[in-house]
């Protein structure tokens, strides 16, 4: 990078930038992959590339649906211009089919289809292992409020909806998947609006015919192709035209 930016904060898989006016941000996707809270670590060529066309070909989707969320425009392979938010320090997980915690935490196999939608909260707190949180303590410490929580609960029930179908409609199953909001500042009024990113890192994707693991569980259980998972996602979308360093092999 040549022009020198200002960092304004850096995460586990991605770096957020001042933006070129005030209110927005440049989010960079790095190729670094972590799991169990940092305990596991790699790099991951090309993973940056491929999240940052998956999370945009996804929140375009989703804005032209009428969820509203972050992205203003992709930049280049892995930046993105975004508005900036107020982060809400809550992880929104919602689930479709038991896997990962849920399936140990109520000895569910996975793989069994659960009766509907379950939505989860998590708390953004590494420190503390992003532990689970019931409504109460959202409100109760102020982490957001009873509106705030029923606005995240609807956006997240349409995006598990329109995903579950964009997916469905290219043979890939939505097992789970972990979304972030942020509060976007209006005068005094703050809308709450999906931000952070969309992709196999964030989502349980499993192959319809197979349950073929095409997400970020091939890395956290060392499954090998992890990339190839992720390139065969954004084949299925049939976003791969733009992508010339991702490897195009298949998983087999
Ligand atoms: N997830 C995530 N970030 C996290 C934790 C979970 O993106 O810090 C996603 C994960 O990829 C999966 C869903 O949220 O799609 C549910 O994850 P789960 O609670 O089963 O936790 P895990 O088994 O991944 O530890």
């Amino acid at each position: 990078m040549t022009t020198r930016r200002k960092k304004i904060y850096e995460g586990k898989a991605k770096i957020l930038y001042e933006g070129p006016e005030p209110g927005t941000l440049i989010q960079y996707f790095k190729d670094d992959a972590t799991a169990f809270n940092d305990q596991k670590k790699a790099i991951l060529e090309g993973k940056g590339v491929i999240n940052n066309r998956i999370s945009e070909y996804v929140m375009i989707k989703l804005n032209s649906i009428g969820v509203q969320n972050h992205l203003i425009r992709r930049l280049n392979l892995r930046e993105q211009l975004i508005r900036e938010v107020e982060i809400i320090p809550l992880e929104v997980v919602c689930r479709n089919v038991a896997a990962g915690s849920l399936s140990q935490r109520f000895g569910l196999p996975e793989g069994q289809a659960l009766p509907r939608s379950v939505i989860e909260f998590y708390l953004k707190d590494d420190k503390l292992n992003n532990p689970m949180v019931a409504e109460e303590h959202i409100t109760a410490f102020n982490w957001a409020s009873t509106q705030e929580i029923d606005d995240m609960m609807a956006l997240t029930l349409r995006v598990n909806d329109f995903l579950t179908g964009l997916f469905a409609g290219v043979g890939i199953t939505l097992v789970d998947f972990k979304v972030e909001f942020g509060r976007l500042y209006e005068n005094d009024f703050a809308r709450v609006i999906l931000a952070d990113e969309i992709s196999p890192d964030s989502c349980r994707l499993w192959d319809t015919q197979t349950n073929e693991k095409l997400d970020k569980d091939r890395f956290r259980r060392d499954m090998g192709d992890v990339i190839e998972g992720y390139t065969e996602v954004a084949r299925r979308l049939g976003i791969m035209k733009e992508m010339p360093t991702v490897i195009q092999g298949g998983l087999h």
